[in-house]
């Protein structure tokens, strides 16, 4: 596991995310989707609201809406496990 740069702890990440996918917050992780890694630019992260102060953010399209998704490493993680794990 990376750092963790936000406040959340690990399970409150976990909880966050089931939460906003199951509200259509989030969409789900798909198998084939293109991620782009670029230098974080202070976005707000998609999962934890936080700005991405690393040095890099991941950034994916929404398959819904092509909307710019921007995730800190340690919540992309989070959410492509519980992408799978929900029913
Ligand atoms: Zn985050």
């Amino acid at each position: 596991m990376p750092p963790n740069p936000c406040p959340r702890t690990t399970d409150e990440l976990h909880h966050h995310v089931r939460a906003r996918i199951s509200q259509g917050r989030l969409p789900r992780a798909v198998p084939d989707v293109e991620m782009r890694v670029r230098a974080a630019t202070g976005a707000s992260c998609c999962v934890c609201d936080c700005p991405i102060d690393e040095y890099v953010e991941q950034e994916l399209s929404d398959p819904r809406t092509h909307e710019s998704l921007r995730f800190h490493t340690v919540c992309l993680f989070v959410w492509q496990v519980e992408s799978v794990r929900l029913p």
